[in-house]
C-alpha cells in the first residue's frame, strides 16, 4: 500500500496546473479571437448560401460552360467572391484532370477553389467544405435503407444536370468556409500558421478533389497542423422531429491518441472559452455509418483532420431537389462558424505541436532516473516560450491533470509509473496560445510467430 499513497502526494503537489511556474503565460480568452468570433455574420452566410443554391446544381459533372448554372458558374463565382473578400487572400483554382474511375463516369476537369492567407510560417491550418452538390433521384433516406444497392450515379442515364440545390449539403459548409476567409483576412491578426480556406469538388464521387489535393501535400511533405472539415452543418430539425440548435457533432478517427482525436479535444476546449453557449459533442469515430467526407482524404496520410456535422440530420432532404434554403437555420450555422473560427485562430496563433517521437518513431518517454518516474522529452517547438504537460488515466479519454513547465525540452514527474497514465505535451506561445497536445503513444508490439516442431 506504500506506493499508491506516494503517488497521490505527487499528484496533489503538481496541482493546480500553473502552481509551479509563474512566468508561464496562462491560456484564456484572447480579445483578438473574441473580436474575430464576433465578426462572423449570419446575414452574409445567408447571402452566400443563397447565391450557391442559385446555380441550380453544382454537381461535379454538370455543365461547366454556362455562366449562371452548373459547376462551372458556381466555381467561378466562389473564386470571384473570395477575391472580392480581401486583397490579403491569394485565391486560385486547384485544378486536376480526373480520368474515368469509380463514380467519375467520364473524364472531368475538377477544380477546388482555394484562398490562402499567408502566415509567418508555411505550416498550414485548413478550413474546408465541399461545394459540389448531388441529386441521386431518390433521397438519402432510401439509400441508407437499402445499403449495397447500385449507386444511381453509375448508370449511363444518370442526369448530371438535374436540379441539385445542395443548400445544406453542402452550401452550409461552403458558406461557412467563405465567410471565415473574409473574417480571418479582415481581422488584421498576424497569424503564425498559414490559413487555407478551400472548397472541394468531387466529394460526392468519392472525395476526389480533397484526395488529389492531400496526395500532393503528402508528396511535397507540406506540414498540415489541422484540417477542419464542414459537411452538412446548417439544419436544426432532424428527420425524427428533434430540434437542436445548441450543439454540433465533431467526428475524429482513432485510435484514442491519434492526432485527429487531439484536434477534436482541442476544439471542445477552445469552444468552451469562446462559444460557451454551443456544445461540442465529440464522436469517437471517423464519421457516421456508411457516410464519409473530405477529412478522410487527410487522415489517410496522418494529417490531423475532423469533420463537423449538425446535431440532427434530415436524411430525406439530402442528395435530392428537396435540399433547399429553408432547411438552413443561419443562426445555427453562424454558431458552427464561430466554433471553427475560434479553434483555427487559436491553433494558428500557437506554436506547432511538439514532436514527442525520436528519429525511429519511438516515444521519447522513459522511467528515469529512479526506474519509477515519468521522464518526458520532446523536440523544441519554434516560437514556444513554455510547455504544458498533460496526463490522464489510461482508461479515460480526456486529459485530467496538467502542469505548466518553463522553456525546457524534458521534464521528470517523480514517482509516476509511465505504464499507468497517458502523457502528452503542448507548446505555449508568447501570448499564451497553446498548440495541440502530442501524446506519448505505446505502440502495439509485433511478436514473431513461434516455431513449432511438426509431428
Ligand atoms: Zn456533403
Amino acid at each position: 500500500m506504500r506506493h499508491p499513497l506516494r503517488l497521490w502526494v505527487v499528484v496533489l503537489l503538481a496541482w493546480p496546473a500553473t502552481g509551479c511556474a509563474q512566468s508561464v503565460p496562462t491560456p484564456g480568452a484572447d480579445a483578438q479571437i473574441q473580436q474575430l468570433v464576433a465578426a462572423v455574420s449570419e446575414s452574409r452566410l445567408r447571402e452566400l448560401a443563397t447565391m450557391l443554391v442559385g446555380f441550380g446544381t453544382r454537381e461535379t459533372m454538370s455543365t461547366a460552360t454556362l455562366t449562371t448554372r452548373g459547376i462551372g458558374a458556381a466555381r467561378q463565382w466562389i473564386f470571384d467572391e473570395l477575391t472580392r473578400s480581401s486583397p490579403r487572400l491569394q485565391v486560385s483554382f486547384d485544378t486536376y484532370r480526373i480520368p474515368v474511375q469509380g463514380r467519375v463516369t467520364r473524364a472531368v476537369e475538377l477544380r477546388n477553389v482555394m484562398a490562402v492567407l499567408p502566415g509567418r510560417t508555411n505550416r498550414r491550418v485548413y478550413i474546408s467544405a465541399h461545394y459540389d452538390s448531388l441529386n441521386l433521384g431518390r433521397s438519402q433516406l432510401d439509400v441508407l435503407a437499402a445499403p449495397g444497392a447500385q449507386n444511381p450515379q453509375m448508370l449511363p442515364a444518370f442526369d448530371h444536370d438535374a436540379e441539385a440545390p445542395g443548400a445544406n449539403d453542402n452550401g452550409s459548409g461552403t458558406a461557412l468556409t467563405m465567410e471565415l476567409a473574409r473574417v480571418f483576412s479582415d481581422s488584421g491578426i498576424d497569424f503564425d500558421a498559414t490559413l487555407v480556406f478551400i472548397c472541394w469538388a468531387g466529394e460526392e464521387q468519392g472525395l476526389i478533389g480533397s484526395s488529389a489535393h492531400a496526395q500532393r501535400l503528402a508528396a511535397e511533405k507540406t506540414v498540415v497542423e489541422a484540417v477542419f472539415n464542414n459537411d452538412i452543418v446548417g439544419n436544426v430539425r432532424g428527420g425524427t422531429g428533434l430540434v437542436d440548435s445548441k450543439s454540433v457533432r465533431v467526428y475524429a478517427v482513432g485510435p484514442e491518441d491519434s492526432v485527429s482525436r487531439s484536434l477534436a479535444r482541442y476544439v471542445a476546449r477552445v469552444a468552451a472559452t469562446y462559444v460557451p453557449a454551443h456544445r461540442i459533442r465529440l464522436m469517437a469515430r471517423e464519421d457516421r455509418f456508411g457516410r464519409g467526407s473530405d477529412q478522410s482524404s487527410f487522415t489517410r496520410f496522418g494529417f490531423p483532420a475532423i469533420v463537423f456535422r449538425e446535431a440532427n440530420e434530415d436524411f430525406a432532404k439530402q442528395h435530392s431537389a428537396a435540399d433547399t434554403l429553408d432547411g438552413i437555420d443561419f443562426a445555427y450555422l453562424a454558431q458552427n462558424a464561430r466554433v471553427n473560427a475560434a479553434s483555427a485562430a487559436s491553433l494558428a496563433l500557437a506554436p506547432p505541436a511538439p514532436r514527442v517521437t525520436g528519429d525511429r518513431g519511438q516515444s521519447l518517454i522513459a522511467r528515469t532516473p529512479s526506474g519509477y518516474d515519468a521522464s518526458l522529452r520532446w523536440n523544441a517547438s519554434p516560437g514556444a516560450v513554455a510547455y504544458r504537460i498533460y496526463w490522464r488515466n489510461t482508461w479515460t479519454n480526456d486529459w485530467e491533470r496538467s502542469q505548466a513547465v518553463r522553456n525546457v525540452t524534458q521534464f521528470v514527474l517523480p514517482a509516476m509509473v509511465i505504464d499507468d497514465f497517458v502523457f502528452g505535451v503542448a507548446a505555449i506561445g508568447v501570448d499564451g496560445h497553446e498548440s495541440l497536445i502530442s501524446a506519448y503513444v505505446s505502440p502495439t508490439r509485433q511478436a514473431p510467430d513461434v516455431k513449432v516442431v511438426q509431428e
